[in-house]
């Protein structure tokens, strides 16, 4: 019997971490395309790369929290630093906010994420180097917009 998609219902728009679609947007300049995304029927992939629209370049330095994860960020308590010690904390605030308004301008209330990232994970980031439970601060403004969230294993928040 085939395997049944765990997207399988989704329709309409859908926010997606531009990434997965294919867009080389990563900060190593790669995308990390997911052909399952890509084609789920009836749906209308958003792609939002929260990183790019907070005014960081590509390819850019890796960044890692440090204590805390995006629910610590948005609350003031943590913050983001990339590989070379410099803080990027505003960089993914702003990223995060516009792509919550871009949800909320088009009025979609679903997102597949990229797990993993210090934005787009919905169940597992880094933090201090060690790979923990937790969320991206886009994942967590997101969730606090009333968004439901996937990520790319279909696995929900
Ligand atoms: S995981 Fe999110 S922030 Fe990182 S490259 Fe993909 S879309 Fe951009």
């Amino acid at each position: 019997m085939p395997r049944q998609s765990p997207f399988g219902h989704l329709t309409g728009p859908v926010l997606v971490s531009a990434c997965l679609l294919g867009i080389a947007c990563r900060y190593d300049g790669q995308s990390k395309h997911c052909p399952e995304i890509t084609r789920i029927p009836g749906i209308i992939p958003i792609p939002v790369c929260p990183e790019q629209m907070g005014g960081l370049p590509t390819p850019r330095n890796p960044a890692y929290f440090v204590g805390g994860d995006g629910a610590a960020i948005v609350s003031g308590h943590a913050r983001v630093v990339d590989c070379e010690g410099r803080d990027v904390t505003g960089c993914f605030l702003k990223g995060a906010q516009a792509t919550a308004k871009v949800a909320e301008l088009l009025g979609i209330t679903r997102a597949i994420l990229k797990e993993r990232s210090p934005s787009c994970g919905t169940r597992l980031v880094t933090v201090e180097g060690t790979l923990v439970e937790g969320m991206g601060v886009t994942s967590y403004l997101l969730r606090e917009q009333g968004m439901s969230l996937m990520n790319e294993n279909g696995e929900v928040l």
